[in-house]
């Protein structure tokens, strides 16, 4: 119950020391921001809020550095009430010891009051760092972190540990895996895939968020952080595509959305290609959902009616997975610069 919001909105927050890594990520993951640019961006000197519409309607809130959010002053219950995780961003390129005492005091004071919120550690920037300082970087902060909760009795708490960077596709993983958490209706999409591959001979299915090439939803065979990307930058050709034939999208001018009038469903798009000795397999299945497959060359061509049919009953159980529109689940987060 406490990872929806008063408006059925599951909020995200992300917090972390100045410096750590917050607005690149938010940029990055939301705003298509080239993570090179990401140097250029402007330290943040007063709140900002900020609405990005894609399946889940995220919002950004950014707070300055100086305000402290366990300060009576500050609207503690207004901002931890309705949020269903903590993003918890540490530079790995730094010396974090100061960052680990500042989440394990949050983490501590969040229990008490707060002990559902999933906490999520994205342990930052380790595109810098070399194989094996990476993992003993990754090994030694969440030891810290769960000695500290062992202290205090919190050996339960609902965290979890990623590595990130803007540099490759482990931010938008992390994402994934923090946002699928706050969507109950996970295990149905999760079985309606598992159904596709199966009557397809697909080896992995992938709903994607379009806009933030988060995914929603996989099947259960084990994830491949490879044919993750090969699937997400197959979606970049399709947004740009998607422009002329597909969905309107929130952010076309409406000189733009008077061109696609008339466009319905029947228009989505629905390709095909070859990847190496695979096919890819994309279809828009609404504004904001795609489904994108891979699959070995058995021949496909007598296949792609099949996967066409198949398809269609996915999306009529996702249209029954989410009722009242494709924008049920909604995450809203909130950056702080600590
Ligand atoms: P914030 O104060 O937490 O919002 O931090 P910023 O987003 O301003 O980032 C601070 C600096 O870290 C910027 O120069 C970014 O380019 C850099 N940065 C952010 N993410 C990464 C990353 O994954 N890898 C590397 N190497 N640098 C990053």
């Amino acid at each position: 119950p406490n990872s929806k919001g008063r408006d059925g909105k599951p909020r995200l927050l992300l917090m972390g020391q100045r410096r750590s890594g917050k607005s690149s990520i938010a940029n990055v993951v939301f705003h298509k921001l080239p993570p090179s640019e990401t140097l250029f961006l402007e330290t943040t000197y007063r709140i900002k809020k900020e609405s990005m519409h894609s399946f889940m309607d995220f919002q950004v809130w950014d707070l300055p550095g100086h305000l402290d959010y366990f300060d009576p002053a500050f609207d503690t219950d207004n901002i931890f009430d309705e949020i269903g995780a903590l993003i918890w961003v540490i530079d790995a390129q730094d010396e974090y010891l100061d960052a680990i005492a500042r989440l394990n005091l949050t983490i501590l004071n969040l229990q008490h009051s707060y002990p559902n919120i999933n906490i999520e550690v994205f342990v930052h920037k380790v595109d810098g760092l070399s194989d094996d300082f990476r993992g003993d970087t990754f090994r030694d902060i969440i030891q810290r972190v769960q000695d500290e909760l062992s202290d205090n009795g919190y050996e339960q708490a609902p965290i979890s540990f990623y590595q990130t960077s803007i540099y490759d596709h482990s931010i938008f993983e992390g994402f994934s895996k923090v946002i699928q958490k706050l969507i109950p209706q996970l295990p149905t999409l999760e079985a309606l895939l598992n159904n596709l591959c199966a009557a397809c001979n697909i080896e992995k299915a992938y709903l994607f968020d379009i806009m933030s090439k988060i995914y929603v939803a996989t099947d259960t065979t084990p994830t491949d952080i490879g044919n993750y990307e090969i699937c997400s930058d197959y979606i970049d050709v399709v947004v740009d595509v998607a422009e002329i034939y597909g969905y309107e999208r929130e952010n076309q001018t409406p000189e733009e959305e008077l061109l696609e009038k008339g466009n319905g469903d029947a228009e989505s798009l629905i390709t095909m290609e070859r990847k190496g000795a695979r096919y890819l397999y994309l279809r828009e299945l609404n504004k904001y959902l795609a489904l994108v497959c891979i699959m070995g060359d058995d021949s496909p061509a007598e296949k792609k009616a099949i996967i066409d049919y198949n398809v269609g009953v996915f999306q009529a159980g996702l249209k029954k997975v989410f009722p009242k529109g494709d924008r049920e689940a909604q995450v809203e987060i909130v950056a702080t610069n600590d």
